[in-house]
């Protein structure tokens, strides 16, 4: 595989990592330099035979250069999506380097999740739960959006517990519950207990979608580790934000209430959310994508709620990606035309896309 490099004005590498004059070396679907081009030259001269200027190895010469005139960051992930109902071609070249799908056909999406491991692949690296545990007639078996098989029922602790395992053995990478009372039956609590427990002793995590009056703090008192969606049926109490604050990762999703418009189910969300951030709850970009009119890619106007609820530029960088660009992370880069810290519209000017160390943008 080829060496790339990649140079820009300006950088954010990743948590309090603002570079100018910022150098990125991609070898091998890794990073094996990311930092101010400056420090490099200075690693290199020492190489060629001024001693002790570095204790750092020279990165690999790059094959091919980029010069790129905008900022550079790691790419962006979206933990909610459901990739099927979307182009993975599209996703990609929109900025967006790997996606978490919350529910689709096991038989079809664990396959697709594997293609989406290799270059050649076009599409971002697809990490799936596969089905979406639920009890007999729960959400989402009857949900208009979603093919046979996208719900897995379950009758009884013993079975939520197998089907659990064997989702996991098939290699679902966190577990989806539904917790929707607002549409239908839901889980027993015996049984939401056992995927949690299953989950846990495995070393993952389960995500739920709760909806309806008491599923948040079901969802939390059971041991649900985040919800896939920013509770948006009810106005939760600060006592139980503040709860779940301690213990739950929040996945936005704000946009589905909204398309752009101001809406109740906009606004209660967006009130949970920034209550959840002010007591330091963790919120993570999601979009929910395949639901509705989302646009593939970044999505800029998940952006701005983001934005409205609290977050500020640097916390909201951090919210959109996963891995810094650090020595021996993985490849995958963006470039925008601008730097989103002073306007969030460079979210949707996408120039420059690096996945697994190869440009496809
Ligand atoms: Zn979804």
């Amino acid at each position: 595989m080829s060496v790339l490099s990649v140079r820009a004005p300006l950088a954010w590498l990743g948590p309090g990592r603002l570079v100018e004059d910022a150098l990125v070396v991609l070898d091998g679907g890794r990073v094996a330099y990311a930092g101010p081009a400056a420090e490099i030259s200075v690693v290199v001269a020492g190489e060629r035979g001024a001693e002790g200027l570095s204790g750092r190895a020279a990165p690999p010469q790059a094959d091919q250069e980029i010069r790129f005139d905008g900022f550079v960051m790691p790419g962006v992930v979206d933990r909610h999506v459901h990739i099927g109902l979307s182009d993975p071609g599209a996703v990609l070249a929109g900025g967006v380097v790997a996606v978490r799908d919350l529910a689709w056909p096991p038989d079809v999406v664990f396959p697709l999740a594997e293609a989406s491991e290799t270059t050649a692949f076009n599409g971002p690296l697809i990490r799936a739960a596969g089905a979406m545990l639920t009890c007999p007639g729960g959400y989402p078996t009857r949900a208009a959006w979603a093919p046979s098989g996208t719900g897995l029922e379950v009758l009884g602790a013993g079975d939520a517990a197998a089907r659990a395992a064997d989702l996991l053995a098939r290699g679902a990478v966190v577990l989806k519950v539904a917790l929707n009372g607002d549409v239908g039956p839901t889980v027993t609590d015996a049984e939401l207990v056992a995927i949690c427990d299953v989950a846990h002793q495995a070393g993952t995590i389960v995500t739920a979608h709760a909806q309806g009056r008491g599923q948040a703090a079901r969802a939390l008192g059971a041991g649900v580790d985040e919800l896939a969606h920013c509770p948006w049926s009810e106005h939760l109490s600060d006592e139980l934000i503040e709860a779940m604050a301690r213990r739950m990762r929040i996945v936005s999703t704000l946009d589905i209430h909204s398309g752009g418009r101001d809406t109740p189910e906009l606004r209660t969300a967006v009130d949970n959310l920034s209550r959840f951030l002010a007591a330091g709850g963790r919120v993570a970009y999601g979009t929910d994508l395949g639901n509705g009119p989302i646009p593939p890619g970044i999505h800029v106007g998940e952006a701005f709620h983001l934005y409205r609820a609290g977050l500020g530029p640097e916390r909201l960088l951090e919210a959109l990606t996963f891995r810094p660009l650090a020595e021996g992370e993985p490849a995958d880069l963006i470039g925008l035309a601008r730097d989103p810290r002073e306007d969030l519209g460079a979210l949707g000017e996408v120039r420059l896309v690096v996945r697994g160390g190869r440009r496809y943008r």
